[in-house]
């Protein structure tokens, strides 16, 4: 029998940014020998029109899904031609397997694929997926997707399929044959652990992960760290920084294998020397940090303890080096910009680029904020910094408050034919909707025009001490430019690519 299994595109539009999707060679892993799979990544390729298969799996971010339904669909319609393969031991099936699904019609010719969805948004709305699928598999795939075969070999699969998110987390091969001829870029996926210590409210990993963090061991991310081709790795951890111990004993093992490297981590670790000092001599040049936003009071409501921890830190302005002449009315955000420019000068100061996010809209952001942000980003030479209009993840308790509170501006903003990439998703409160759309858009050209790219690349040290480091921050950029207006006003999914804002 055999499988395709889709990475759905958000848009029509092909991407600069593409990673290896990780679920390919897990998945590919957990899959029997005797079953055919085939990879499609459609964020790299264009999918065919048929595809020949029993079954199609679609992995589903929130992002994508409306184009996720659009495919099932189309290719249900369709009724695209199986692939009937007789069973070694038929009479041990009791049926031929291409006759285990009496039920579906035929049409076009071909009996109807079976179409099943995981992934971040079927874990998130299993009820909505359902309605264009014929199975969901909620959270982990490592416990669901076998179990998920056996049911369709057997004929008997089931509706549904909830993992207890508790396996553990396995060695991935970097260069699994799901990869051959496909064309990412080239920078090594690792991921040592799974979920998040933390509780950020507008976060989908704590609804996906609740019962805490799971750590792959550490033998294990060495040896896929070794056996990947790449000199450029990225961890895709949602946040690194797991514990000290852990984490040290990570670097420790990193640092011989002389790879360099990025990371997603938390912002409790700026003032940590002794593991910065470990983590650049263990190939870290860049680390990407939630700094989310300048305003305690928004941090707050999000809970965002280790930005509130730093805010809360003991460096004062003379660490920070920032002059008294500055003569900032509003003194609590003074306050709140020296303590993160303190954590940033120390990131710097061990020789690691930043890569920052932030989130605007919280109910203290107004069209200030937004400005402010984007001038705190530059004065600081960020290698990169994402302005996002804070986004409503279905699944988080954000979701489920602004959906109390009448504060959504669409229903379902995946699905709304209304809703552009980069707009508002909520009526914040300090602010319009405009302003937050146009604040955010203009944040993220000017901070990524050609001019103001050179600008940081020569007012931080950090991001040209080395060629190494001067080649990643331009391509960083460069990319983050590309994507920024590709996607910037697009519509989800289908083939429209009209465009609001130019
Ligand atoms: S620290 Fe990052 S990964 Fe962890 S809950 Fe907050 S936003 Fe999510």
């Amino acid at each position: 029998m055999r499988i395709a299994f889709i990475k759905v595109n958000m848009m029509y539009s092909k991407g600069k940014d593409a990673l290896k999707p990780l679920v390919f060679p897990i998945v590919e892993a957990l899959t029997p020998a005797d079953w055919e799979i085939v990879f499609y990544d459609e964020r790299i390729e264009t999918l065919p029109d048929d595809i020949d298969a029993d079954i199609i799996a679609f992995s589903v971010e929130t992002f994508a899904a409306r184009h996720a339904y659009e495919l099932a669909d189309r290719y249900r319609k369709k009724g695209v031609r199986s692939y009937v393969k007789e069973p070694e031991n038929s009479e041990e099936n009791g049926r031929v397997n291409g006759q285990l699904h009496g039920e579906y019609e035929e049409a076009g010719g071909g009996r109807m694929p079976r179409i099943v969805m995981g992934g971040f948004h079927a874990s998130a709305m299993p009820e909505e997926i359902l309605e264009h699928a014929d199975t969901v598999l909620v959270g982990d795939a490592e416990d669901t997707w076998p179990l998920y075969l056996r049911d369709v070999k057997n004929g008997c699969e089931k509706r549904r399929y909830d993992s207890d998110n508790k396996c553990p987390v396995a060695y991935v091969n970097n260069n699994a044959g799901c990869f051959a001829g496909k064309k990412y870029l080239k920078l090594g996926m690792i991921q040592a652990s799974r979920g998040c210590r933390f509780n950020c409210d507008f976060c989908s990993i704590k609804s996906l992960y609740p019962s805490g963090v799971r750590q792959k061991d550490i033998e294990d991310v060495v040896r896929e760290i070794r056996d990947s081709h790449e000199r450029l790795l990225f961890f895709i951890d949602d946040n690194l920084f797991v514990n000290e111990k852990t984490v040290r004993e990570l670097f420790e093992a990193v640092r011989p294998l002389k790879k360099r490297w990025a990371c997603q981590i938390s912002m409790d670790i700026a003032f940590n020397d002794e593991l910065l000092k470990l983590m650049h001599d263990a190939g870290c040049i860049m680390v990407l940090i939630g700094f989310e936003s300048l305003d305690e009071r928004n941090l707050k409501i999000m809970h965002k303890s280790a930005n509130i921890q730093v805010m809360h830190s003991g460096v004062n302005e003379k660490t920070a080096g920032r002059p008294e002449k500055d003569n900032i009315d509003d003194r609590r955000y003074k306050e709140n910009e020296l303590k993160y420019e303190a954590a940033i000068n120390n990131i710097y100061k061990h020789g690691i680029m930043i890569y920052a996010m932030f989130v605007l809209g919280y109910d203290h952001d107004t069209a200030g904020s937004i400005e402010r942000t984007y001038e705190f980003a530059m004065r600081n030479n960020l290698a990169v910094a994402n302005f996002n209009p804070l986004m409503i993840l279905p699944g988080t308790e954000l979701f489920k408050r602004m959906s109390a509170e009448r504060q959504l501006r669409y229903e379902k903003w995946w699905l709304d034919p209304g809703y552009r990439y980069g707009d508002a998703m909520f009526y914040p409160r300090s602010m319009s909707c405009e302003e937050l759309t146009e604040g955010c858009k203009r944040a993220r050209y000017d901070f990524n025009s050609f001019r103001n790219i050179m600008k940081r690349l020569t007012g931080a040290g950090v991001n040209h001490r080395s060629l190494f480091n001067t080649v990643v921050f331009l391509l960083v950029n460069l990319i983050s430019r590309t994507e920024i207006h590709r996607k910037q006003g697009t519509e989800l999914g289908g083939n429209r690519t009209e465009k609001r804002y130019h």
